[in-house]
């Protein structure tokens, strides 16, 4: 749909830099999917890396407080439907989120600081299994599990850093910890609003680095 209405994503590309003359970002510098270098400009620049951010603001000489905060998830096929939830659910005491997938169940949760590793850790894959097992044993091929990890970009108070740098035309969308998937939109449209010149909605805590 972003597409359709003029968004030119370029998959592949890496960011190696912003370039910045002191008050404003002039370029980012990028390698194309062929190894090639190159050099984007724009009006305005959003910083949108998740957990990455704060190494490509770091040079700019901006500290983010923003950490890497590994979840894993476990996504089994079903061996009985009947015997496996239709909705999401939350299992507070544990911290454990389990989700139906059409014909899978997904398992996930548990929180490691380890740098940016995303190494499976066994015994956390393993953890995930038993409390699936636990309350819907009939329902998995338990031994036919795939599991994956992810580095949530976390901040200290789960509370994302949106608005802009002191660099007049960088903006951060970033810091969204446990919930990136149910904030974007929001948070999205919350910086549309600020980069037009807007008050957003929602008075954020953050007030810029
Ligand atoms: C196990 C697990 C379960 C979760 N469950 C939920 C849930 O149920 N609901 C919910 O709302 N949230 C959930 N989350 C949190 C959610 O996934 C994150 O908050 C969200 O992905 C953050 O989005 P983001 O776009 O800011 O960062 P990311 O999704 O981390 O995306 C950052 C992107 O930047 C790219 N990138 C980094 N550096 C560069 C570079 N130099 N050049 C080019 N590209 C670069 C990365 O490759 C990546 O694609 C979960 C997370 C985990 C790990």
């Amino acid at each position: 749909m972003a597409a359709a209405r003029g968004v030119e994503f370029c998959y592949g590309t890496r960011i190696n830099a912003l370039e910045h003359d002191g008050e404003q970002i002039g370029a980012i510098s990028v390698t194309r999917p062929d190894g090639a270098f190159d050099s984007l400009k724009a009006d305005a620049y959003v910083l949108a890396l998740g957990s990455y951010s704060p190494l490509l603001a770091r040079p700019l000489g901006l500290a983010l407080p923003v950490y890497p905060l590994k979840g894993y998830s476990a996504t089994l096929p079903l061996q009985d439907a009947s015997a496996a939830p239709m909705v999401s659910i939350t299992d507070e005491e544990h911290k454990i989120f389990i989700s139906r997938l059409g014909d899978n169940l997904r398992i996930a949760g548990t929180a490691e600081l380890n740098g940016y590793s995303t190494a499976l850790n066994a015994v956390r894959c393993q953890a995930l299994i038993r409390h699936g097992k636990m309350l819907f044993a009939d329902a998995c091929r338990w031994n036919e599990a795939r599991f994956w990890t992810g580095l949530r970009p976390a901040t200290p108070g789960n509370v994302p850093l949106i608005g802009r740098t002191r660099y007049r035309n960088l903006y951060l969308n970033t810091g969204h910890g446990t919930l990136g998937w149910t904030e974007g939109p929001g948070s999205g449209r919350a910086l549309a609003a600020i980069i037009s010149g807007q008050r957003p909605p929602v008075e954020f805590a953050f007030t810029g680095v």
